[in-house]
């Protein structure tokens, strides 16, 4: 039989092998006819009486989903339940229909009309896919009026254990249905990374691609699927090598992720008795329903520029707020640090605010350079990170800092903004802790006077790699110069470590480095206790942590800064790691 791969995008990780099952369900068909003056009363009375099964077949499935599912999963059930409440969704199709003197359906088809063509306008690509949300709460609504079971089809006698539902789109509700029903992938024609039903299965650990076009036109019912959920690859007809070599990584990623379940409850203390915080960064609120998931103890880099990015209006303070209201809220008392704007580079804003954007633009007007430029940009930011902090332990995180005078400014606006609010007498943080990211090998080799006004330090690897090696992140044909272990990078990072602990703060980092399991033990040695990460890594980081003997890494590390080049640092780092104790 011949081979058959589809490529769309991976949401969830995970490998599944088992037999297609094709969901055929698309927008249910609906024609307006008309109804007469005196069934009209009964025409809205069997409307309310659908919706009224709707809400209680969610609240249904909402109940069933097994108690160590996190809690923000209900949360989806929520959401449609608080949209077919909503007046837009229960009470408008009942005027269209008294109106128009038309069928249910038709009335209710119009008004998802409207309300998709209202998400469908907006920039922002996370609103936009909750078009998809208004589409569920419809179409379960319309399912119960055509008489369509809310029930999914069966796979016949086997039912669906085993199985990878293929489809065009799944509501939340589905997913988790299908969940109940055994199933072990799905593959969708629609939806994209930040789509609930890719969110849920995230949570759920179900393997998902999404995006794969036409994929119900390719496939056939019944014929045997792998699906890598990491690399968004769907596999018809895999010959025998490529099964083997499919099994071998099921395998091994269904002992991982056991053997790193293990972890999770645990502390992040090493074998010796050092307490080590580990902590997530975040960019999209979905972000969070990892976190609780891996059990990390907060969030230590929430980068804010997601939120100004693919739109064209600016959020003002009061959305800025609510935004980072929902992430405090959520951390239900773990710390929060908000970094304030990175925008410029690679995190373009839709309407650009430098005007000409220049040729190497990572040397140019980015991040608080930007800000301080622009203050009716960064002042909002500052006044709601202010008031947020009010609200519960948040801290506040300046990128890109490269000279005292720019602290010093960015300083005296927070200041400002102080006053403003104590003026308008709104609550905010007056002590709010202030901190600094090292990235930028200036604020690593001046890191003593900076440390005098910071709270804390956060080294950002990301860009200090590529400054300190004037590698460009983006730039794929020097990529082999763009090395985390180069000896200068090292001696940035250790001289941040060595003046935060001596002015006796906080030193953290939160670049991709700090969430690299295979330089965990360096940077104990070098005398790292503060780490901020991709949500997914924290596991792994913790069971380094857990075997390591912090002490004696600390002693094989000492020699690492005199080493000539990132060959000899690459190779001491092998010897850390090939001894479980780091002695
Ligand atoms: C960094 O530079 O290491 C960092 C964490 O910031 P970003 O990746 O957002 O530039
Ligand atoms: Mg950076």
């Amino acid at each position: 039989m011949a081979t058959l791969g589809l490529k769309g995008v991976g949401v969830s990780r995970g490998i599944a092998m088992g037999k297609a099952h094709l969901l055929q369900r698309n927008q249910p068909s609906i024609r307006e006819y008309l109804i007469e003056a005196h069934l009209i009363e009964a025409e809205v009375g069997r409307f309310n009486r659908a919706l009224a099964v709707a809400q209680q077949h969610l609240i249904t499935i909402r109940d069933r989903i097994p108690q160590n599912t996190p809690v923000d999963i209900a949360s989806f059930f929520d959401t449609h339940l608080l949209m077919m409440a909503d007046k837009a969704i229960s009470q408008k199709p009942i005027e269209v229909i008294r109106q128009r003197g038309c069928n249910a359906e038709w009335a209710l088809k119009l008004q998802r009309d409207a309300l998709v063509a209202v998400f469908e306008a907006m920039d922002d690509p996370y609103l936009r896919t909750r078009k998809d949300d208004v589409n569920h709460a419809v179409n379960c609504i319309q399912r119960i009026l055509l008489n369509q079971s809310e029930r999914l089809p069966s796979a016949g006698d086997g039912g669906l254990e085993g199985r990878i539902v293929i489809a065009d789109d799944l509501a939340p509700a589905d997913t988790v249905m299908l969940q109940h029903e055994g199933i072990v992938a799905f593959v969708t024609e629609y939806g994209g990374p930040t789509s609930h039903t890719t969110i849920l299965a995230r949570s759920l650990g179900i393997p998902a691609v999404v995006g794969v076009k036409h994929v119900l036109r390719y496939l056939e019912q019944g014929e045997h699927l792998v699906v890598d959920g990491h690399h968004g690859v769907v596999i018809a007809g895999a010959d025998e090598r490529s099964i083997r070599h499919y099994r071998h990584r099921q395998t091994q990623e269904r002992h991982d992720s056991a053997e790193l379940n293990k972890f999770k409850e645990l502390p992040a203390v090493s074998h010796d008795g050092v307490a080590v915080t580990l902590l997530a960064n975040v960019e999209l609120p979905e972000d969070m329903v990892m976190l609780a998931r891996v059990a990390a103890k907060g969030v230590g880099l929430y980068r804010t520029e997601y939120l100004f990015m693919n739109r064209t209006e600016l959020p003002d303070e009061e959305e800025q707020l609510s935004s980072y209201r929902n992430i405090v809220l959520a951390l239900k008392g773990a710390p929060l640090t908000i970094r304030t704007l990175d925008l410029g580079v690679d995190k373009e804003l839709h309407s650009d605010r430098r005007g000409v954007v220049p040729t190497n633009s990572a040397l140019g007007l980015r991040a608080i350079r930007l800000c301080l430029r622009d203050p009716a940009l960064f002042k909002p930011q500052l006044r709601a990170i202010l008031r947020v902090a009010a609200e519960g332990p948040v801290s506040m995180m300046l990128p890109m800092l490269s000279s005292m005078q720019e602290l010093h400014q960015a300083l005296e606006l927070v200041e400002q903004a102080k006053q403003e609010l104590r003026r308008e007498g709104k609550s905010f943080d007056a002590n709010i802790e202030i901190g600094g990211m090292i990235e930028v090998p200036a604020a690593a080799l001046c890191a003593d006077t900076f440390a005098r006004y910071l709270d804390f330090f956060s080294i950002g690897t990301n860009d200090l790699v590529q400054y300190t090696l004037a590698a460009d992140r983006l730039d794929n044909a020097v990529n082999y110069l763009y090395q985390p272990t180069h000896p200068a990078v090292l001696r940035l990072i250790s001289m941040a470590i060595k003046a935060g602990h001596k002015a006796g703060i906080p030193v953290s980092m939160c670049g991709e480095m700090a969430g690299e399991p295979r330089y965990t033990r360096l940077l104990l040695g070098l005398g790292l206790r503060h780490f901020s990460m991709q949500p997914v890594m924290v596991p792994e980081v913790k069971r380094i942590v857990q075997e390591s003997d912090v002490d004696e890494l600390v002693k094989k590390v000492r020699g690492v800064l005199q080493l000539p080049s990132m060959v000899e640092v690459e190779t001491l780092v092998e010897r850390l790691n090939s001894r479980k104790t780091g002695s």
